[in-house]
């Protein structure tokens, strides 16, 4: 649980999505205003209702003429809180139509075989994100709190914050977001997700479709996730599961009210079966609605004592009429209801009682109270609200059974439900028979425990979560800014370097002064850092200390000329030029446990393609960096825990760092060779060190309190006190030093 954070909460919060919550049309050039129907818009209208937000998306209408704009503007502003976007007929036909419902929509759903990929629909898609980029930035205050909303938007993130570098901006993505194998099919996989990582906080409704962009992250932009945040250059993004919710409480209170009682007592009288059955969903291929049909027909053919005493209501809501495929849907299913009907029944019983059309809040609530049995087993579905609002209102009623797909996000947390797979006829035949038949003490105890459930985590949680998350977001990134050396920093670490007699600048290789290389020994320090370092040793008042975990030839070889002190193998070997050569910091180091261990990486060579061992003098390293990045990090963990078994009790130790894991002998690190310096018997004015790796840390943690330490790539958890974003920055610094 978290505490709220006043200032959070007062923050105004800006909603964007494709529409607004309410749709606009004209009839007789007079205004007509209704409310979307959809999850996003249900869930989503309860808690902008209640809270001061506004709402800017697609109002469903292009004003013909000025006025006829100004009076719409005022009553969506007036009466709504909503700030409309127009989009022109070729806009809705290219990037809503086209690019979101004909190629992000049923990619992300697994339906790969359905899209389409036309460059010139993600032109206009990326137009689209861009005038509502252009919206947000007009009405944005400084302030604000901006939350994105789904597959529609999903470059608005970084478009926005190109523009509005500080930003605070969520986004929430309602749909699957698919396994990486499906996702890298699109020919734009990398824009769309530097898109979502412009975003502050990206959620989504499952852990699965967490995962699977954690993945997609991975290998499509090698950006690896630490602690469920990825490095976004300068901010860390927050990926988190928020498992969306409903206004339980009102559909729950909306049985009971007469309206609703009205209702249900007309149901009961029009349809006078037994039991009833109820799906209630939008007209799209995702829904499965053909499979719900054709198990209701299995189950009637395989229970045929339920012919005459059940009846299925099938409510479908049209949606996307205008697409060719969803008409054609839409005659499979009049077709698939012609056939159940006319096979089964006989007069006074209609076996499937099908609605195309959508209904008020009233008589949906007096169809899920009064339904035996809700079958609600989409092919693949993001959350899936319909569930949650039948457990809602059946949970005074107590009497219902809830069949539920594996595929919808919602059976991540439903598990009292029967679980199907919905293409499986025979098994939800089953369900519906299995369902019908639970005792009705079973059934209370089941629809019990999910209400209160979603009674718990209802919308207004999941809203308060989502926010408070995004707070936390904004003020860790706001903190971490503050970290990172520049302005005022730099100013400041000059006039020290300038003021101090005596400095030590103790310095990291690999990652800080060079880039790193697919493989080590492609790396070679180039003349500008030979310069830079040449120049920083030569004056008499500077000892520059490179400490590395290199071998010492090839720091001899490479930086010998430059007069630095050296440190190698992660502190085993050291070099001052008071004592002119190498030495062993640890006398009596030996290295003859080499033998019986390079097997052992040798076999997780074997197994790992890509990685390979290098080999010290005092240490075995087993580099992974051009392996598979999900094997290699699997491999690298197994291979940390078998050498800590064979290395217990042991004057060996294992150290994972950067891509590598170092066997070294133990009493042996960073930290400990920087005090051969840092324990220096006349006190050091200035004292630099700067890393990358969490070998590096080991400096961090001895250096004194008044020391500069600079951990190079941003990474929040690091012992060091400020950033630098890359090695050339960390060069860029070392040449700003001021001569003395
Ligand atoms: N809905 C509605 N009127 C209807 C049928 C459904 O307002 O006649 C609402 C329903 O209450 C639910 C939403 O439409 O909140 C459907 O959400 P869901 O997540 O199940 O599916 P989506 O349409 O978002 O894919």
């Amino acid at each position: 649980m978290f505490a709220p954070n006043k200032n959070i909460q007062d923050k105004r919060i800006v909603i964007a999505s494709n529409r607004l919550p309410v749709s606009v049309t004209s009839k007789n050039g007079n205004l007509q205003i209704t409310p979307s129907v959809g999850g996003l818009t249900t869930a989503l209208s309860s808690f902008h209702s209640k809270k001061a937000s506004l709402w800017v998306g697609w109002p469903g209408i292009n004003p013909t003429s000025s006025q006829h704009k100004k009076e719409l503007e005022e009553t969506l502003q007036n009466n709504f809180n909503c700030l409309p976007v127009y989009l022109s007929d070729s806009d809705l036909r290219k990037y809503y139509y086209g690019f979101s419902n004909r190629t992000l929509w049923p990619l992300f759903h697994y339906f790969s075989s359905y899209c389409t990929f036309d460059a010139s629909e993600w032109e206009t898609y990326q137009k689209v994100n861009q005038l509502f980029c252009r919206k947000l930035v007009e009405t944005l205050h400084p302030d604000d709190m901006v939350w994105i909303h789904d597959y529609h938007l999903l470059l608005l993130p970084e478009m926005l914050r190109e523009i509005m570098p500080d930003a605070t901006i969520g986004f929430f993505l309602h749909i699957p977001f698919p396994s990486m194998e499906i996702f890298r099919y699109l020919p734009w996989r990398e824009e769309i997700l530097q898109g979502m990582l412009g975003a502050d906080l990206i959620g989504f409704h499952t852990y699965d479709y967490t995962r699977h962009f954690f993945s997609s992250a991975l290998r499509l932009l090698g950006k690896e996730q630490t602690y469920g945040k990825i490095n976004a250059g300068s901010r860390m993004v927050t990926v988190e599961t928020f498992p969306m919710g409903i206004d339980a409480e009102k559909f729950t209170r909306a049985v009971t009210s007469p309206a609703v009682k009205k209702e249900k007592i007309r149901i009961q009288e029009s349809v006078n079966t037994e039991k009833i059955i109820l799906s209630v969903d939008r007209l799209d291929f995702t829904k499965g609605i053909p499979e719900h049909l054709k198990a209701f027909e299995r189950f009637l053919e395989k229970y045929p004592e339920w012919q005459e005493r059940i009846t299925y209501v099938l409510l479908c809501v049209p949606s996307r009429t205008k697409v060719q495929e969803y008409q054609q849907l839409k005659s499979d299913i009049d077709e698939l209801v012609g056939k159940i009907n006319g096979r089964f029944n006989v007069p006074g019983w209609l076996p499937v009682l099908y609605m195309y059309r959508s209904l008020p809040f009233e008589e949906l609530s007096a169809f899920y109270s009064t339904a035996d049995l809700a079958l609600v087993t989409p092919l693949r579905d993001g959350m899936n609200l319909v569930a949650k609002e039948y457990l809602a209102c059946q949970d005074q009623v107590g009497k219902g059974v809830l069949v539920l797909s594996e595929t919808a996000g919602a059976a991540a947390e439903l598990s009292e439900a029967v679980i199907v797979n919905p293409r499986n006829i025979e098994m939800m035949a089953e369900a519906i028979a299995f369902g019908l038949s639970v005792p009705d003490d079973e059934k209370r105890e089941r629809i019990g425990l999910m209400a209160q459930r979603i009674k718990k985590y209802n919308i207004f949680r999941w809203t308060d979560d989502f926010i408070h998350h995004l707070g936390r977001n904004m003020e860790d990134r706001i903190q971490n800014q503050q970290r990172f050396l520049m302005g005022k920093y730099q100013n400041e670490i000059h006039e020290c370097y300038k003021l101090a007699g005596k400095r030590l600048l103790l310095l990291d290789f690999d990652g800080t002064l060079v880039t790193l290389k697919k493989r080590p020994e492609q790396v070679r320090p180039d003349s500008e850092l030979i310069k830079i370092l040449g120049k920083l040793k030569a004056d008499p008042k500077n000892t520059i200390v490179i400490i590395s975990g290199r071998d010492r030839n090839y720091l001899a070889d490479w930086l010998g000329d430059t007069g630095v002190e050296m440190v190698a193998e992660h502190g085993a070997w050291i070099y001052k030029s008071t004592h002119g050569d190498w030495y062993l910091s640890e006398p009596g180091t030996t290295n003859q446990w080499k033998e019986s261990l390079y097997p052992v990486l040798e076999q997780f060579s074997e197994r790992t393609p890509g990685s390979f061992i290098e080999e010290k003098t005092y240490a075995l390293a087993w580099h992974y960096r051009n392996t598979d990045p999900e094997i290699g990090d699997i491999r690298a963990n197994e291979l940390v825990d078998t050498l800590r078994t064979l290395l217990s009790g042991t004057h060996l130790q294992v150290l994972l760092g950067n891509k590598v894991v170092e066997i070294k002998p133990s009493g042996v690190d960073k930290g400990k060779a920087s005090l051969k310096w840092l324990e220096s018997s006349e006190p050091w004015d200035f004292i630099l060190a700067v890393g990358d790796d969490w070998t590096d840390e080991d400096i961090f943690a001895v250096l004194p309190e008044k020391a500069w330490s600079i951990k190079v790539g941003f990474i929040p958890f690091t012992k060091a006190d400020y950033f630098l974003k890359s090695s050339n920055d960390v060069r860029s610094l070392l040449k700003s030093l001021p001569s003395t």
